[in-house]
């Protein structure tokens, strides 16, 4: 059994950053992730301009800007039954724009970094089981490998298993909504651009990949998402044989504590956020960044100063998720109730300004 100063569970954006930053400040950590990479997930590809300052700190901001990628110059809403608006996307600086990238190779780009910064990095490689031992956790794979540490980062996604196994997640309060994703050749006449679309049964979205590749998603209730599937092949069309990839749930109320007895919650493990407005990798990364710069500051792991970092944790998350929200919490709302959403949007479709306005709060540069 091996002891590590820290333990990070899976290897998305908020794993792989607060794993490498940790171990840039001179931890030993490990990293274990589920799947074998490189993998895909379901992701609309799509990242946020208010990311990038992280990708400079980690050092990688030019390797991400030569990922096969597109940069959007425009988004077009469309709601089915009641046309269209296409808007420019908000000037950008050359350096951090809006990046149409593949989940597969931004991921990979980042359990390499964090490889090369001196993390060690074991993929295909679930973790099943945390329990205390002393004052360490043992942390159990599928692979039936156990590993010690004093601290663990939970950066397992949405479905987290250590925030399930420690009752750190609240329940979850609604009908599951579900997202599906798959990767299409463009449609016939497919200029580029992004594409937001309202369907009566929930939305999707378009995003152009280079190359004659686009990510499509959808996002939909349950008993609704084989209807919603239907119509967007047909629109689009997509080949039957496209693979589909899916996820649930879609929503989900913070955790009901983000940090507790050396246990940290990072990315979606701690707090979903709408995929509507494509932010959810800027926040995982943002908060792996944050994350790793408290578990880094200060000398000594005493019992008196964890408590002190597991607050500054606490505090900074609240901060981190409650500005610039605002448009996401719309989103959810309304795409909650699909019904609504679909009357409610052709009204928005005549003011391209409002629209303008809200896209440019969430394609911002500052956070
Ligand atoms: C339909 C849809 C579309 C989206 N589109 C966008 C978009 O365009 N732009 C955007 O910014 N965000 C988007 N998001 C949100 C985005 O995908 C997430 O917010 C982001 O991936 C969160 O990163 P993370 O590192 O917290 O978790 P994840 O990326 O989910 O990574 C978690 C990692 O943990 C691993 N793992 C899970 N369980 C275990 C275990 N037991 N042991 C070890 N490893 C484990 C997983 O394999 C995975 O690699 C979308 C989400 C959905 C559902």
């Amino acid at each position: 059994m091996r002891k590590h100063d820290l333990i990070v569970i899976g290897a998305g954006p908020a794993g792989s950053t607060c794993a490498a930053l940790s171990a840039m400040s001179g931890k030993k950590v490990l990293l274990l992730e589920a799947s074998r990479f490189p993998r895909d997930k379901v992701c609309g590809d799509c990242l946020n301009p208010t990311g990038w300052p992280v990708l400079d700190e980690l050092g990688i901001a030019e390797q991400v800007r030569s990922l096969p990628s597109t940069i959007p110059q425009k988004i077009r809403f469309s709601v089915v039954g009641a046309g269209q608006t296409e808007i420019p996307l908000p000037p950008s600086n050359e350096s951090s724009p809006e990046l149409v990238v593949r989940r597969r190779d931004l991921d990979a780009l980042l359990a390499e970094h964090a490889i090369a910064s001196g993390v060690t990095f074991q993929d295909g490689s679930p973790v099943t089981s945390l329990r205390k031992v002393s004052d360490l956790w043992e942390i159990t794979t599928s692979l039936g490998e156990s590993h010690l540490a004093k601290l663990v980062v939970a950066a397992d996604g949405r479905n987290s298993v250590t925030a399930r196994h420690l009752g750190m997640h609240a329940p979850l309060r609604r009908t599951a909504r579900i997202g599906l994703q798959t990767h299409i050749p463009h449609p016939e006449g497919y200029d580029g651009t992004l594409e937001m679309r309202i369907y009566k049964n929930g939305y999707g979205g378009l995003a152009d990949l280079g190359s004659g590749l686009a990510n499509l998603c959808l996002v939909a209730n349950d008993g609704a998402m084989k209807d919603l599937r239907k119509e967007a092949e047909e629109y689009y069309p997509v080949a039957s044989a496209a693979a589909w990839r899916s996820v649930t749930p879609i929503s989900r109320a913070t955790a009901r504590s983000v940090a507790n007895d050396g246990v940290y919650l990072c990315g979606d493990a701690a707090r979903v956020v709408e995929p509507f407005t494509g932010e959810g990798i800027s926040f995982a990364l943002r908060s792996g960044s944050l994350l790793a710069g408290i578990l880094s500051s200060g000398e000594s792991d005493s019992p008196g100063i964890l408590l002190k970092k597991e607050e500054l944790y606490r505090r900074g998350h609240r901060d981190l998720y409650g500005n610039g929200l605002l448009v996401n919490q719309l989103t959810r709302l309304l795409s909650e109730c699909p019904r609504i959403a679909h009357t409610l949007a052709p009204l928005i479709l005549g003011y391209p300004d409002l629209l303008s306005l809200l896209t440019s709060k969430v394609i911002r540069q500052q956070y």
